[in-house]
């Protein structure tokens, strides 16, 4: 490929065209109303102009940006994560127009685009399922009978449901009713197919993926996993690779499985394969995620691969030049998703301009950013401004940096969750490994975050002193011992 067009904004627009520059690939960058000064189309070699700031009038329109892309020689696409990646028939349209997809063939994005069929297509492969029903239900009879056999607490999802959205539980046959009914039109207004299932509520699940990546010449691979169970929303704020707690056997097991679960719909490319893992360390297939995923770079730190590097080589058709026995993990990698939210209320985004804005840098610290000083926050996408990762030999060394790290971003304007995770890198339940994907409900309390804030102020005036006392030692008498003493 000569030129890719990314098919997205923000900083995996970016984060992808890193990777084509060094590769000595051509770069375009589409924008919306909303987007014109934004990073990612001053980085581009060439930007389009889409359409007005509402994604359904701009980063949706599959047939515009590929007809765009097609006066301007584009020969690949990248979709990023979001938007148009995990749509069939966007990905079918590139390929008709002779253009390269760089992601998997419709046909698997179709299987696991629904929860429903993603389950049935892995059904013969022994993958461990969590316990419910393998079809679409709608009547509430059946569904009573079902729940009883399963046992409360249950959970309603949405086969189409992605996001964290289109998810209920329910606790007690009297709910069962009036949860399902809310959930099927729920579901039809937000995916646009009412279709839900149920499957048994796991009460203390690790959210545990693991990282596939295959080629059109029938190696399929896998780069260990990625523990997601801070979350808010159902939806991930903090990742780390490897896992706190993984046993090398059970990685070896859900590595596997996951492998089946590729092969299972034919998968070509970079994808995810996304399980729960109890307490006694069962693992359960919940769904696969045909696509880039946001919390990439974590697995790229500890395998010293580059992710987006496989995807354009393997849509070019080049085989995988490794072999699984031959990867390895080596350190740990931390990654925290600066969202432009308020975590002192529920999380709600938090509108505003950016009127400081500083990234943290230094050893073992990436930023994948997309957002830079002076510019407001769009309210029409997804309000993260960036992904702050940050690795080391060991997992302490990784959650160390990143705490030094978010006290070095610096934002003002709008509310972020780097508060939030210094809360959670702080916290002895994180550090321990001891978590799931309950953290936030367990632990957090908004008021706490001030009293991070408090402790922060309180070294940072400590550290203060200290340099004040060695800066004094050095111009007045040396006097060992007092800095200390004072410090202390
Ligand atoms: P990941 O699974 O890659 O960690 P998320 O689940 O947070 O990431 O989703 C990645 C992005 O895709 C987010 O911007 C999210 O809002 C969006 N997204 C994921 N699934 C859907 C969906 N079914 N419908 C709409 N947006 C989605
Ligand atoms: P999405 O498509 O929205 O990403 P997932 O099926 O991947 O949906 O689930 C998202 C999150 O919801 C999981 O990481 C987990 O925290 C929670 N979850 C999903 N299924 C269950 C379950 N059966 N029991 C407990 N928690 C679940
Ligand atoms: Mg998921």
């Amino acid at each position: 490929m000569k030129k890719i067009l990314v098919s997205n904004r923000g900083e995996i627009a970016i984060r992808v065209m890193r990777t084509a520059k060094k590769m000595g690939i051509k770069t375009v960058a589409i924008y919306s109303a909303a987007d014109r000064s934004a990073p990612h189309v001053r980085y581009a070699d060439e930007a389009i102009f889409i359409g007005e700031a509402p994604s359904n009038q701009s980063y949706l329109l599959g047939d515009k940006i590929i007809q765009e892309a097609l006066k301007i020689g584009v020969d690949g696409i990248h979709p990023g994560y979001g938007f148009l990646s995990e749509n069939a028939e966007f990905a079918r349209k590139v390929t008709e127009a002779g253009i390269h997809f760089i992601g998997p063939n419709p046909a698997s994005i179709e299987i696991m685009g629904s929860k429903l069929a993603a389950k049935e297509a892995v059904k013969t492969y022994n993958i461990p399922m969590v316990p419910g029903i393998d079809e679409a239900i709608t009547d509430i009879d059946k569904a009573k009978t079902i729940a009883n056999e399963i046992g409360y607490p249950i959970l309603i999802k949405a086969s189409a449901g992605g996001g964290g959205k289109g998810m209920r539980i329910v606790e007690s046959e009297a709910d069962l009713a009036s949860q399902m009914q809310r959930a099927i039109s729920e579901a039809t207004s937000a995916f646009g197919d009412g279709s839900v299932f149920i499957e048994k509520y796991i009460s203390s699940p690790r959210h545990i993926e693991i990282q596939v990546i295959a080629d059109t010449h029938g190696t399929t691979l896998h780069l260990f996993e990625r523990e997601c169970s801070v979350q808010r929303r159902h939806q991930k704020v903090i990742e780390e690779a490897p896992s706190a707690v993984l046993t090398p056997t059970v990685r070896k097991k859900m590595g596997e499985a996951a492998v089946k679960v590729a092969k299972a719909c034919d998968y070509i490319g970079a994808g995810t394969v996304e399980f729960l893992l109890d307490e006694q360390q069962n693992f359960y297939f919940l769904e696969m995620n045909t696509r880039l995923q946001v919390e990439h770079p974590v697995t790229e730190l500890i395998t010293g691969l580059d992710l987006v590097e496989l995807q354009i080589r393997i849509a070019q058709g080049e085989p995988l030049r490794i072999k699984q026995e031959a990867l390895k993990i080596k350190g740990h990698a931390v990654e925290l998703r600066v969202y432009a939210e308020d975590p002192a209320n529920d999380f709600l985004p938090s509108v505003g301009t950016l009127e400081t804005y500083h990234l943290p840098s230094g050893e073992g610290v990436r930023v994948d950013n997309g957002f830079e000083e002076g510019m407001e926050i769009p309210i029409y996408y997804d309000p993260m401004l960036a992904k702050l990762i940050c690795y080391g030999d060991s997992r302490a060394e990784a959650i160390d940096r990143m705490i030094r790290a978010i006290d070095s971003y610096e934002v003002k304007g709008v509310k972020t969750t780097l508060p939030f995770g210094k809360f959670v890198f702080t916290h002895p339940a994180f550090q321990t490994g001891d978590f799931d994907t309950h953290f936030v409900k367990k632990y957090y309390r908004p008021e706490q975050l001030t009293k991070v804030s408090e402790k922060s102020a309180k070294l940072a005036a400590l550290i203060a002193v200290k340099k004040y006392l060695e800066d004094q030692q050095q111009l007045s008498l040396p006097n060992h011992g007092i800095e200390d003493k004072n410090a202390e």
